[in-house]
């Protein structure tokens, strides 16, 4: 007889617990998952999917406008609760598909809130259940500044839940979720304030394009406020107060914060069996996902590393293989493609060109910004930007940046050429595909 209930209990039903759960269990393992909310955890409940039905919701009010100068006449009304319910029953749908998937992989669903007991050991409502392998997938959750009327403000989560659109946003942070759905809210029309306590949005990203995005972005009416904190919230008797360090006070309609989010580990007794917890308060794993307890491992979010779905899902798969299956290749987090959806969307991978001159002898910068073509008969004055980044010594392509329409879609691709290894003079001999928008990459000189 086995000497655990399971070979893997998997703590949590997001990106990297599901991948890992079901690649283990078609492995050959005895695998059990406990979700304690909805399956499919961030990614689809309150993060990318929901969101991204919330960008192309709202991005049909610029293409309406576009439509126009094509000899179009609408009349258009938009009624967010349509977009809101069609959304959820999308996602209710996806719920249903990550069960069907679980079972279908012969992994037993357990509902509920799990607890470490000891190093194999995991409680949920009184029930032990025991396993060889505990594999914590617990995700993350929104931070919240420590300032008098915190209480106030609104995380993420709530914004896919509105029961009605404000007629004004503030939002603190200038990262992903600020832009995106700061962006989203913006293009249905609402007064939308970024409040940023830096000198640029998007720290950490390429600086042209941030500089780029904060002209778009404003010129599609979003106020950006650079080097500024919001010091106190107030609730008034119809709306709320935020008083900033420039000593302005703003009011609004919906305060909300989107300033990082931290790893999900209290109340796991993580600490009670020894579990190493870092710097951020992530859980500490080596390459091959396991912890300073060499039975209990971690995935996804609830480690220090990037926290991106598709990063979450690689850490769950090769989690999976490398304990029930072939060893897989280690995950290399330097060429990460990764993209914020705000409007116009902006895309990445590699090294900025800050990063590149950091790590390189000499570094060739290649960029042009254009009007893209859809617009020529729109009265929309958007522009794209794409930049290329080349390490001078070998000519390889160590960084591609583009913003504007499609910008995802494309650098998509260019990560595979830089993965790969191409070089400047392979995107120059690459022919283009005319006329878009990403044969810019392979006209620049
Ligand atoms: P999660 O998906 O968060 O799953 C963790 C699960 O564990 C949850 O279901 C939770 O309920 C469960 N859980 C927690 N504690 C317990 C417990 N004690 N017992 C049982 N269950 C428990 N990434 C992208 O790549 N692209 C995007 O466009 C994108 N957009 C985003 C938009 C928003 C608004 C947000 C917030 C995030 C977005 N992300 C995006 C990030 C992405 O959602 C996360 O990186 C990803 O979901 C992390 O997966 P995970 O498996 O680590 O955790
Ligand atoms: P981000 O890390 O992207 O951005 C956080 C922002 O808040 C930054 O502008 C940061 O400023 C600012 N900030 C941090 N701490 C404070 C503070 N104490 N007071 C005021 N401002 C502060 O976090 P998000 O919450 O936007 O998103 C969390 C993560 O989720 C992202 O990092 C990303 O990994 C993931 N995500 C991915 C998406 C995608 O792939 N499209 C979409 C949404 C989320 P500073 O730069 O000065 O530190």
């Amino acid at each position: 007889m086995a000497e655990y209930d399971y070979d893997l209990f998997v703590v949590g039903a997001g990106s990297g617990g599901v991948r890992a759960a079901r690649v283990a269990s078609e492995l050959g393992a005895r695998v059990a998952i406990a979700e304690m909310d909805r399956l499919g955890g961030t990614c689809v409940n309150v993060g990318c999917i929901p969101k991204k039905l919330f960008v192309y919701g709202s991005h049909f009010s610029y293409d309406l406008e576009d439509a126009r100068g094509y000899g179009w006449s609408t009349e258009s009304s938009f009624d967010w609760a349509t977009l809101r319910a069609n959304k959820d029953r999308e996602i209710e749908r996806l719920n249903g598909i990550y069960q069907a998937l679980l079972e279908g992989a012969g992994v037993d669903l357990l509902k509920g809130r799990a607890r470490l007991v000891d190093a194999h050991a995991v409680e949920m409502d009184g029930t032990r259940r025991t396993a060889e392998r505990i594999l914590i997938a617990t995700g993350g959750t929104a931070v919240a500044p420590d300032i008098p009327g915190s209480e106030h403000a609104l995380t993420s989560n709530a914004a896919f839940t509105l029961d009605e659109l404000p007629r004004r946003m503030l939002v603190v942070g200038a990262g992903y979720i600020a832009l995106e759905l700061g962006s989203v809210l913006c293009a249905l029309g609402v007064n939308v304030t970024l409040v940023h306590r830096g000198d640029e949005i998007l720290r950490g990203f390429d600086r042209d394009l941030a500089c780029h995005l904060h002209d778009e972005l404003e010129a599609k009416g979003m106020h950006i406020l650079l080097e500024t904190r919001v010091e106190e919230l107030r609730k008034t008797d119809t709306a709320f107060e935020a008083r900033l360090s420039n000593g302005e006070v703003i009011a609004t309609d919906l305060p909300m914060f989107a300033i990082g989010r931290e790893p999900n580990v209290e109340g796991l007794g993580l600490e009670d069996v020894g579990v190493e917890l870092g710097r951020h308060r992530g859980i500490v794993v080596d390459d091959d996902f396991t912890s300073s307890v060499p039975s209990i491992h971690a995935v996804g979010d609830v480690t220090d590393h990037i926290q991106l779905t598709p990063v979450a899902i690689a850490e769950g798969m090769h989690f999976a293989h490398h304990f029930y299956g072939e060893d897989d290749h280690r995950i290399d987090y330097m060429t990460i493609p990764t993209a914020v959806f705000c409007q116009p969307e902006l895309a990445t991978v590699g090294l900025t060109e800050a990063e590149a001159w950091h790590r390189c002898q000499d570094v060739r910068v290649y960029k042009s910004v254009f009007t893209p073509l859809k617009l020529a008969l729109s009265d929309r004055n958007e522009h794209t930007i794409v930049k290329l980044v080349v390490d001078a010594s070998n000519d390889r392509v160590v960084g591609c940046h583009m913003a504007g329409h499609g910008a995802a879609e494309i650098i998509q691709g260019l990560a595979i050429a830089m993965k790969a290894g191409a070089t400047k003079a392979h995107f120059d001999a690459t022919i283009g595909i005319h006329p878009t928008s990403a044969e810019e990459f392979v006209s620049l000189y």
